[in-house]
């Protein structure tokens, strides 16, 4: 699905001496990298703090902590996610609520959230989902007319603008909310050498605290304000982080360039529904996700395995009927768009190596299955 050498072997020397500089200086821990590192990103993102912890999933955690919620607060996010957003909630003793998603963009609807908003919610965690943000104006307006917290997802869509509809005015994917939550997971966008994650925010007190709960909740040395984690992203990751920032936006309009070749070569299949960017969103195409109607999909992706074509499904279970997540609150048919994605997306190789002439088999494959079957 990615091709994580190409990538390297473009820009090798400079992340070479990045990480040799590291194990010259020996500071695997809180060294200098980890700060450029924050600053280049927020200098990228437009935003005040950027906190750098261990993973995406422990940014989602470190966000929700920071908001000091209490058992029992409801925090409504989509049922079309990847599970680390549910399952920080869940950790915390929070009530995950979960809303339906939109057939075409497959973020979170907004007008699934108006309705699930009670006395009880405290936050909203809409997920960029694939590489768009969200309606993040409905979602914001939401939020202020009812005093909710915002917390982004945005592991899939860091470096996604988001233009408000009435202003034009750009912003970054993640920089919107109370808090916004990225991942480095090699695969991402924005990808380490291993795991990472951070935390956005452009509130003071917030930052503060943040980067407090990650460091085991202590300011001074020893002195332990908060039930605190331990969180960081360490400075080899950090090191490789600074060289491949600074080629985001190439890799963005790498992956745009690759989603378009997609969109045109599948144009005239009635039976591969390409994906839908909305108006407000710059896509930066994390993952490149067909719909498929009327199509064997197990058959299709087994066509392309044989033929060494890589092909996934984000996500198989909606987060409502996984194994661990059932309850009473929740069943089948409860969150029908959901429900159907789940039977019936399929994402197709994308990243910032690709070439016309892979695609060209990797597409042709597709519809060569789909013509003979039917
Ligand atoms: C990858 C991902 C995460 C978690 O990131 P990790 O770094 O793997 O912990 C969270 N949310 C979404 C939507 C993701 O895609």
């Amino acid at each position: 699905m990615v091709d994580l050498l190409g990538q390297y072997q473009k820009i090798k020397p400079q992340i070479d001496a990045a990480i040799s500089e590291v194990i010259d200086n020996t500071a695997f821990i809180k060294g200098p990298a980890v700060k450029r590192f924050q600053e280049h990103l927020e200098s990228y993102l437009n935003v005040k703090h950027v906190i750098t912890c261990g993973n995406g999933t422990d940014a989602l955690q470190l966000a929700l902590m920071a908001l000091d919620l209490q058992p029992g607060d409801e925090v409504i996010t989509t049922s079309f996610t990847f599970i680390a957003t549910a399952e920080v909630i869940a950790l915390l003793k929070l009530t995950p609520v979960l809303v339906d998603v939109l057939p075409d963009t497959y973020n979170i609807d907004p007008d699934a959230v108006r309705k699930a908003v009670t006395p009880r919610t405290k936050a909203i965690i809409p997920v960029h989902l694939f590489g768009q943000t969200a309606d993040m104006q409905q979602i914001m307006d939401i939020a202020r007319k009812h005093n909710l917290f915002v917390v982004e997802d945005t592991a899939q869509a860091l470096g996604a603008d988001f233009a408000h509809p009435q202003t034009g005015e750009k912003q970054k994917a993640g920089t919107m909310g109370t808090i916004g939550c990225t991942s480095f997971f090699p695969s991402k966008n924005l990808g380490a050498f291993g795991d990472g994650g951070a935390v956005f925010t452009n509130d003071d007190l917030l930052a503060e605290k943040l980067r407090m709960l990650a460091n085991h909740g202590m300011k001074v040395r020893y002195y332990h304000d908060h039930i605190g984690i331990n969180s960081r992203l360490d400075t080899l990751q950090a090191a490789v982080l600074d060289v491949k920032l600074a080629h985001l936006d190439e890799y963005a309009a790498a992956r745009q360039k690759a989603a378009a070749f997609y969109d045109r070569a599948f144009a005239d299949c009635e039976k591969i529904i390409t994906p839908a960017t909305a108006s407000f969103t710059a896509h930066v195409f994390h993952q490149y996700t067909v719909v498929l109607k009327d199509v064997d999909r197990k058959a299709l992706m087994q066509f392309l395995a044989e033929r060494g074509i890589a092909s996934a499904v984000y996500y198989p279970v909606p987060l409502h009927l996984q194994k661990a997540y059932r309850s009473q609150r929740y069943g089948e048919g409860d969150f029908p768009v959901t429900e159907a994605l789940s039977r019936s997306v399929m994402s197709l190789p994308i990243h910032t190596e690709l070439t016309p002439e892979i695609q060209e088999v990797i597409a042709g494959a597709v519809l060569e299955f789909i013509h003979k079957n039917g």
